[in-house]
């Protein structure tokens, strides 16, 4: 991707493609719905199992693109890469591999307790 592209926008991008896959996730689980009609007992534990798991990828996809809206909204503010909880700048090259990277790398793992999320 290019370098100079506008943070703003590439961030905004990033969003909509969450959205996008959470959506294909809402479609994958209707059409699964259709093959109820072939109930077994061993299946609807696994539908289920399924069901959480796409619960919670949707659930972190949603979180994700507030992230990316509200830094989106930062970048176009010019406040972009700026660590929410020291000020500091958070690398560039951070931002390249975690575009919706809130902190610097000593406030995330401060934050998440030494664990990278
Ligand atoms: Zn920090």
């Amino acid at each position: 991707m290019p370098k100079d592209e506008d943070q703003a926008e590439r961030l905004a991008r990033l969003a909509r493609e969450a959205h996008e896959r959470a959506e294909a996730l809402d479609l994958a689980a209707d059409g699964s719905e259709a093959s109820d009609a072939h109930h077994h007992p061993a299946e609807a534990a696994t539908d289920a199992e399924a069901r959480e798991r796409q619960l919670q990828a949707q659930l972190r996809l949603k979180e994700e693109e507030e992230r990316l809206l509200r830094l989106a909204e930062a970048a176009e503010r010019g406040e972009y890469g700026i660590c929410v909880d020291c000020g500091g700048a958070i690398p560039a090259a951070r931002l390249e591999i975690v575009p919706d990277a809130e902190r610097c790398v000593s406030c995330q793992e401060a934050a998440s307790g030494g664990r990278r999320r």
